[in-house]
């Protein structure tokens, strides 16, 4: 059976994302154990497993009393600041819990450790604080060129591929890539499209490939626009954007 995707949203912009077979589970990244909580005893859900993309508390606060309550094993990086996990993943591996299956990607940049995980039977990546819808996450414990390396990795996957990330950041995403990209149709619709939404709308990575200028530092476009070149590499253009991001 086909899993399904549902979103719950904590704080100001987080998400933490379960993934469902009937009253089965994994949720990724529960930085609010209540939120999470509220949400998987109204629907009588039973835990298989916690997933954890890196070890920003505002990912993983609510991990302590997860445990607690559900005795879910905990699937993260082999990171000291990672005290909780329990199964340790790494780069290339296949995992089974429960009725689920998913693969680890490591996608550092963001965090040393940082992970993404993709589960080919619902074509959905969790890329936590990497890849963002319309943008991509700050660059704290990596180089530019690592993170970019970290976002092609995860934009090589089927361009189906549904994005699920940890903020919902998306309108000044989307206005920031305006500023670099303002003769893009597509980018400037999926902006407009903003306003019908009731909550975050996962998008595929065919869209992020035609509207993230994260993911389009190739274009020549954007280069002319913040003043590079052809010459310029991709992870020159990154890091440009990353900084213009930064104080935008
Ligand atoms: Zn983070």
């Amino acid at each position: 059976m086909k899993p399904v995707i549902e979103q719950i949203p904590y704080f100001a912009d987080n998400i933490a994302w379960l993934v469902r077979c009937e009253n089965s589970a994994l949720v990724v990244d529960p930085g609010n154990a209540e939120a999470v909580s509220s949400f998987i005893d109204r629907e009588g859900i039973t835990l298989s497993g916690i997933l954890v993309t890196h070890h920003h508390s505002d990912h993983i606060g609510g991990l302590d009393k997860m445990i607690n309550r559900t005795g879910a094993p905990v699937y993260g990086p082999n990171d000291r600041r990672l005290p909780l996990v329990n199964h340790h993943v790494h780069d290339g591996e296949t995992i089974d819990a429960g009725a689920f299956r998913f693969e680890v990607i490591s996608v550092p940049g963001h965090t040393s450790t940082h992970v993404a995980y993709y589960f080919t039977d619902c074509e959905t990546i969790f890329t936590g604080d990497v890849l963002f819808a319309g943008g991509c996450g700050r660059v704290f414990e990596g180089s530019p060129a690592e993170m970019l390396a970290s976002l092609k990795r995860i934009a090589e996957l089927p361009p189906k591929t549904l994005v699920c990330c940890g903020h919902d950041y998306t309108r000044s995403n989307l206005e920031f890539a305006m500023t670099v990209d303002r003769n893009n149709l597509l980018l400037a619709q999926r902006l407009a499209s903003l306003d019908k939404r009731e909550r975050f709308m996962p998008e595929t990575i065919a869209v992020e490939l035609a509207t993230n200028p994260f993911l389009r530092c190739g274009d020549e476009g954007i280069r002319a626009s913040i003043k590079m070149s052809t010459g310029d590499s991709d992870e020159d253009v990154f890091a440009r954007l990353r900084s213009l991001k930064n104080s935008y």
